[in-house]
């Protein structure tokens, strides 16, 4: 069988690596062959071993680098008290659930290799396993964390607690106290990967639809697992306490195929231009993020526009990081995307197939 690739891009360069900077990794994952991509027309020329050839150019990667590139460096930066987002953004179809939660019905079965596993899954293995070193590490300071997480679908710009789906019409709210927060959203404290699958699977079951044909529901929402880490500690030589806290948001995005406006009406037409808009207003929200990172100029930040945007503002700029996973099946217009994904040098911006 293929092994799954993975074409890297890095925006912008000087802006990867390390805890202290801001910026945001674009990273595409081609995912293998299913029979229906044997009716389009491809454009990749050889795939051998590691590498396959788009157009005469070749790219090799490993397999397991999505969570050395991006999985590994959020638990870090978590860890040093920054908020992170990864986003799968991709056409339905393309593997962004894959990606981001694992193959479907084993989400979390135990003979899959790490390769297999989402990127969920293996994040919270390594937030666990970290915090244990952490705590052996500043024994003297009784470290101690509490992590808590949430889960909702956004739908039509209607937010829906999928811990609770009789909760729909969420309203975020916004004060100096709290921040940007989602009024009576569930949140539930997680210890153990038991805690965490437990959600994962009660919230993944209340999405719309568990299917990813095109016309599945759940192919027009985005869903958003959030999980926030708080740390205190206290010092033993001066009595002093210290409390940090960040968030990691794993956000699996609205398909990424042009919704169609034509023949829509009514509902579904509201509903194609909603998808279009949140869509295009992160990618615009990333774009001027990325020239602001990059120019130091103050720009307005367009937050507001969205409530995918509103939501996540905390983890969107500042020192916020980002990684947007680019998921692309071998189709030919999908090919398309990721030549211009990889042509993508200063723009964290992704535009529409
Ligand atoms: P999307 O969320 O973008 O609609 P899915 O994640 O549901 O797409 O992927 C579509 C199909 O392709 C699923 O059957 C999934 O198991 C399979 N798939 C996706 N990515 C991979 C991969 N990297 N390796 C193997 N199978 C994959």
């Amino acid at each position: 069988p293929l092994k799954r690739k993975l074409l890297t891009d890095t925006l912008p360069e000087s802006h990867v690596s390390g805890a202290s900077d801001s910026g945001v990794k674009v990273i595409v994952r081609m995912r293998p062959p299913v029979k229906e991509d044997e009716e389009a027309e491809t454009i990749v020329e050889k795939i051998t071993g590691d590498s396959l050839s788009i157009n005469g150019q070749t790219f090799t990667f490993d397999s397991h680098d999505i969570f050395q590139l991006v999985g590994a460096p959020l638990v870090e930066n978590c860890l040093a008290g920054f908020n992170s987002s990864v986003f799968a953004y991709g056409q339905t179809g393309s593997g962004k659930t894959y990606t981001i939660w694992g193959p479907a019905n084993a989400l979390f079965e135990e003979k899959l290799s790490s390769d297999q596993q989402g990127l969920t899954p293996r994040v919270f293995q390594r937030l666990f396993d970290r915090i244990i070193e952490e705590q052996i590490k500043h024994a003297d300071k009784q470290l101690k964390y509490q992590c808590r997480c949430s889960f909702l679908e956004i739908y039509n710009e209607q937010i829906t607690d999928l811990l609770d789906p009789n909760q729909r019409n969420l309203q975020i709210r916004e004060d100096v106290k709290s921040g940007v927060y989602v009024e009576n959203l569930t949140e539930e404290y997680v210890n153990s990967m038991k805690d965490v699958t437990k959600l994962l699977l009660k919230g993944l079951s209340n999405r719309r639809t568990g299917a990813t044909s095109m016309n599945a529901e759940s192919s027009r929402s985005h869903s958003v697992f959030t999980c926030v880490v708080e740390s205190r500690c206290k010092s033993v030589a001066d009595g002093v306490s210290s409390f940090k806290t960040s968030r990691i948001n794993f956000v699996d995005l609205a398909g990424s195929e042009r919704q169609k406006l034509t023949c829509a009406a009514g509902e579904r037409l509201k509903e194609a231009g909603n998808i279009n808009r949140s869509l295009s207003q992160l990618g615009n929200l990333i774009n001027i993020l990325a020239e602001v990172s990059q120019t130091g100029k103050q720009r307005h930040i367009p937050y507001r526009d969205s409530k995918l945007t509103f939501l996540l503002q905390e983890s969107l700029g500042g020192n916020a990081k980002l990684a947007m996973v680019c998921a692309i099946s071998p189709a030919q217009s999908t090919l398309r995307f990721a030549q211009r994904a990889k042509a993508i040098k200063n723009k964290a911006v992704v535009n529409e197939v």
